[in-house]
């Protein structure tokens, strides 16, 4: 089985690009911070904020995340229910981004990841995937563009799906979010020391995706 890890900050067009990747070589796309936003959006139904003043463990304890594919399309299901689209919002994100701090929210969801790749030739994209979910992926991008870029691309993308937002909220919340992917003790963001570094700002869609095409074909050929 061949992995390909994408790890790196929020909007760096990891999961538009992670799927087209897995789509060209033929190998299944795991988007993981679904599974972070479905555990996230568990503790808000049960009345936390990002501060998590909650017991963890119990609201785990009630927690079923599965991963299911559906032509080809992953789906997440929270206690049988398919939240794939809840997931989207602003308020998920950040309450992913806190639920993910805590290291029993990343050993719940750890196994399942590791699973995955056991059984599948997947590209999977995350903040800790070529670090600690899969340390002996084949072939790991670090893939990231500058802030700006960055909240252009999640602010343009939440306007499509027609949410409210302003550039400066979802600016914000990003800078907001990269820090504490970055500076939690389990499992920071940052780039694998065998990691290819992909810096895609200014790029175009098309540019960006022949880039990691490149990548993963020269890491291919060198398993070979
Ligand atoms: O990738 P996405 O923006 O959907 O991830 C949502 C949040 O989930 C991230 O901000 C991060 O805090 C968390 N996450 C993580 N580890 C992963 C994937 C996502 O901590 N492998």
């Amino acid at each position: 089985m061949i992995s390909v890890a994408i790890d790196g900050p929020a909007g760096a067009g990891k999961s538009s690009l992670s799927r087209k990747v897995a789509e060209h070589f033929g190998f299944i796309y795991v988007d993981t911070g679904a599974l972070y936003r479905t555990v996230g959006l568990m503790f808000a139904q049960h009345g936390a904020d990002t501060e998590l003043n909650c017991n963890i463990e119990e609201i785990l304890a009630l927690t079923k995340v599965e991963m299911k594919f559906v032509n080809g399309e992953q789906r997440v299901f929270l206690n049988g229910e398919d939240v794939s689209e809840k997931i989207r919002t602003p308020e998920a994100s950040m309450m992913a981004s806190a639920v993910s701090a805590k290291p029993e929210v990343r050993a719940f969801l750890l196994e399942m990841q590791r699973e995955m790749a056991k059984n599948n030739n997947v590209v999977m994209d995350g903040r800790d995937i070529g670090t600690v979910v899969l340390p002996n992926a084949e072939i790991k991008i670090y893939l990231t563009a500058s802030v700006e870029d960055r909240a252009k691309r999640r602010y343009d993308e939440l306007i499509a799906k027609g949410q409210e937002v302003t550039f400066q909220d979802v600016c914000e919340d990003m800078i907001k979010r990269d820090y504490n992917d970055m500076n939690r003790a389990t499992a920071p963001l940052k780039q694998a020391d065998d990691a290819v570094l992909a810096d895609t700002t200014g790029f175009r869609f098309e540019d960006s995706l022949n880039l990691l095409i490149n990548i993963v074909e020269k890491g291919i050929e060198a398993i070979k």
